[in-house]
């Protein structure tokens, strides 16, 4: 859809800042609220809202009319969705774990991508640029060369040559920026302030819709709601995608209440376990430690508030997982037959430390690809 075709009037950014509570200005494709510089957040909540199954109609497009999205636009994907739930014994427990590494690019990342690129190719918008060393960045420059958009990764020195050379082999431009993680935020933040399009899968909210489909998925495939889920949490997309489809779903009286939502962090940065350790009475101190999970090495979650709030909701909780458990988490699961990265094996701790207590069925979130990963130096 040509640039000019939009209606002027209408916003094309659904979105409420959570800050200042100032809605998008129509027309405006800023990544932050203009005003205060806050975070943007949709500004409805979800509606289930699934189409009946069609041959031409799998995965993520059955429930198109979920997403903030201008409807009658044609549906670009991948294939994204419709992954396997897959029960395999953990204990003396079964366990059911959600298999998103099978996903297009091998991550989770593509539910969000495929919404978010659906979102700025009806916008019109020719060229984007993110930062990303991993998942988010292979998923966004997948969706972009699928839509026809330019994409330029703003990417850490040190990232994982595996990841980047995936990006690069959707034709996105790799830019690659000197120092640790952040450097490659900063770097992008002032291009989107000269007028860059910052699409950014942790910015801009439209992530959240797609990773909702997870909740969908899981309560079709099970038949009834779960009693726990246990996640890998980083920026913690994950986890609010998944709060807000069951919250969907239990608005729309498909299920009665939601899960235990059992958040998983590597010991090495953990935030938001330390947060929730403090119940909000402190601000802890955390570091950003070295850790096999680089998928969820962030030491200020952008939205880490409500993700809390999220958990305790659910009446979850946050589970620090030590080095050693991770690698041992990454064998049992590949034993049973589950080639995971290691941020994705984290849940393995936080199964061992809680599946206990945990109320049927369990489901465990495993998010990324094995063959994405540096290999094990064991
Ligand atoms: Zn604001």
């Amino acid at each position: 859809m040509a640039a000019d075709a939009r209606p002027a009037t209408v916003a094309i950014w659904p979105f409420v800042c959570t800050n200042c509570a100032r809605l998008a200005p129509a027309g405006s494709l800023a990544y932050h609220c203009p005003t205060c510089g806050g975070v943007f957040d949709l500004i409805r909540p979800l509606d289930y809202a699934p189409l009946d199954r069609g041959p031409a109609r799998s995965g993520l497009e059955r429930f198109r009319a979920t997403f903030p999205l201008p409807q009658g636009i044609p549906w670009i994907t991948l294939g994204e969705g419709g992954t396997a739930l897959v029960a395999a014994p953990v204990g003396e427990r079964l366990v059911h774990f959600k298999c998103e590494q099978l996903n297009p690019t091998g991550s989770f990342k593509d539910r969000g991508a495929a919404v978010l690129v659906n979102a700025l190719a009806a916008a019109g918008v020719a060229e984007v640029i993110e930062d990303s060393s991993g998942n988010a960045g292979a998923a966004l420059a997948a969706y972009a060369a699928r839509a026809g958009i330019r994409a330029r990764l703003f990417v850490p020195e040190a990232a994982s040559p595996r990841k980047v050379a995936q990006i690069a082999a959707f034709g996105a431009e790799v830019v690659r920026v000197p120092g640790p993680r952040s450097r490659a935020a900063e770097a992008v933040r002032r291009q989107a302030d000269q007028g860059a399009v910052y699409a950014s899968h942790v910015w801009l909210p439209f992530g959240l819709a797609g990773l909702a489909t997870i909740a969908f998925e899981l309560v079709e495939q099970l038949g009834r709601a779960p009693g726990a889920v246990v996640i890998p949490v980083g920026h913690g997309t994950l986890l609010l995608g998944l709060a807000r489809g069951f919250a969907a779903l239990e608005a729309a009286g498909v299920i009665e209440s939601s899960p235990l939502i059992i958040a998983a962090q590597a010991a090495a940065c953990a935030p938001l376990w330390a947060a929730h350790q403090s119940g909000g009475q402190a601000v802890p101190w955390v570091r950003e430690g070295e850790t096999r999970a680089e998928g969820i090495r962030i030491l200020q979650p952008l939205r880490g508030d409500a993700v809390l709030a999220a958990v305790g909701r659910s009446r979850g909780t946050v589970v620090a997982v030590d080095e050693p458990t991770i690698a041992r988490g990454e064998a049992e699961l590949a034993r049973r037959g589950f080639y995971v990265e290691p941020t994705s094996a984290v849940v393995w701790g936080a199964l061992e430390a809680t599946l206990r207590s945990l109320p049927e069925p369990v489901v465990a979130v495993l998010t990324g690809s094995g063959l994405k990963a540096e290999p094990s130096v064991e």
